[in-house]
């Protein structure tokens, strides 16, 4: 009878951790937090305080193939897996959350939809525009009356000869005022409540679209979010986006997908407040000692560590999954749920361990505190991921 082989034993190779980066993602994390050390780092104060949205940044992100990161090369991107995507926006995030939710909003809510639900035409003419970064897209679901209940859309489309014609306002659309286009729910069909929405494909200049009020926040202060306007707005027919009536079927994919990168954004700024926080009290001394060497501060550390790396854990087996082509509702909202909710505590606590000085501009928690709390809202609040999460199981 022969013996079961053990796993790390000379017969037989020790199976890879799939939670150790690979050589090439070991090189992508290198080249982000280069490029983040040098052009986004020294500026992230003066963007936060001017409210200023980082243009040069952006377009250079678009360079380096981080705009097209899950794009097949064949339409113009670069081809990577969802878990690199997440190691990605990570590191952006662990520099500058606004740069995250951009990079974020462009990848797996605007480029997604587009590749997910649209035909060959529209993939050719937007997703390569878009994976080299020449052009920037935005995501438009919510609405001043429907958030949590997005499928309470009332921006209209109306079919009239060989166009739509659109009319209402989105709020809330990252990128919204600097994105060249944007994906678009409208009900066609009111009666048909959810089944009645459907997805438009709406390019900037075209009349009768503009942006509206952008909004003045609480944190990620460089990303644009602004209203999106629309009074009698022609669009051609080719631009209905998917099936029509589909829209919020295939929006919902598109956040299972969504989901796990403002999971990765919240990772990234609870990174960013905890690396801070470890140098922090090494070099902060009080009662004659640093203060890392108090057990009450070494406990907060210990807990602030345990509970980054079971949200990292949970954020790439959402990732895994996703580039199996499994279907991740549950898991994605399990992972932005508890990410989030995570990546606050972290980042309240940080600031805690800075005492007064956790709360002037001087340090970096100030910032993450302020924007680490925009994780549990969008793309979801915590109490939807949590509904999504119980029907998910209940359906089981
Ligand atoms: C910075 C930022 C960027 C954003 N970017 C985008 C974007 O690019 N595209 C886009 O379409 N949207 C975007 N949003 C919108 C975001 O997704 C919504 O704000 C979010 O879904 C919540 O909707 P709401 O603000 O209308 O809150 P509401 O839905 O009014 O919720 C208010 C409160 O009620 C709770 N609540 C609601 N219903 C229930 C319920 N059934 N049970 C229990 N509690 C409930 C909510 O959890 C919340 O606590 C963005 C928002 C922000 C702030």
């Amino acid at each position: 009878m022969s013996t079961p082989e053990r796993a790390g034993t000379a017969e037989a190779p020790a199976a890879q951790n799939p939670f150790t980066p690979t050589e090439d993602q070991a090189q992508l994390r290198q080249a982000i937090r280069s490029f983040a050390a040098r052009e986004i780092a020294p500026n992230v104060m003066r963007w936060d305080e001017a409210s200023e949205f980082p243009v040069d940044v952006v377009k250079k992100l678009g360079q380096m193939g981080l705009l097209g990161i899950l794009v097949p090369v064949e339409y113009g991107g670069v081809g990577l897996s969802y878990v690199d995507y997440v190691l990605a926006i990570e590191e952006l995030s662990a520099v500058d959350g606004s740069i995250g939710i951009i990079v974020a909003s462009h990848n797996s809510l605007c480029t997604n939809h587009i590749f997910l639900a649209g035909n060959e035409d529209q993939r050719r003419r937007y997703i390569p525009r878009l994976a080299s970064g020449e052009w920037l897209g935005a995501w438009g679901l919510t609405e001043p009356g429907s958030g949590s209940d997005a499928g309470g859309a009332r921006t209209t489309a109306v079919r009239k000869g060989d166009r739509w014609v659109l009319n209402g306002n989105k709020t809330f659309i990252t990128n919204g005022s600097h994105a060249q286009v944007a994906v678009v729910i409208a009900a066609t069909d009111k009666s048909q409540g959810t089944r009645g929405l459907s997805a438009f494909i709406v390019e900037k200049g075209t009349p009768g679209f503009r942006p509206g009020r952008k909004e003045n926040k609480l944190g990620l202060r460089a990303s644009d979010t602004s209203e999106l306007i629309f009074e009698d707005c022609e669009i051609p027919a080719e631009n209905l986006l998917g099936k029509e009536g589909e829209g919020f079927i295939d929006s919902m994919r598109v956040l299972d997908g969504g989901r796990i990168s403002i999971a990765a954004l919240a990772l990234g700024i609870a990174k960013g407040a905890f690396d801070a926080a470890l140098k922090y009290t090494q070099e902060r001394h009080q009662f004659g000692k640093a203060i890392s060497e108090f057990q009450g501060i070494q406990w907060k550390l210990a807990d602030m560590a345990t509970q980054l790396d079971a949200a990292r854990l949970l954020t790439h087996r959402a990732a895994v999954m996703k580039d199996n082509g499994q279907k991740t509702t549950l898991e994605s909202a399990m992972a932005k749920l508890h990410s989030s909710e995570t990546a606050v505590r972290i980042c309240d606590e940080a600031v805690q361990l800075h005492g007064g000085y956790g709360f002037i501009k001087d340090y970096p928690v100030e910032k993450f505190y302020r924007d680490v709390k925009l994780c549990t809202i969008g793309e979801g609040t915590s109490e939807i991921q949590r509904m999504v999460i119980a029907r998910e199981l209940l359906r089981k």
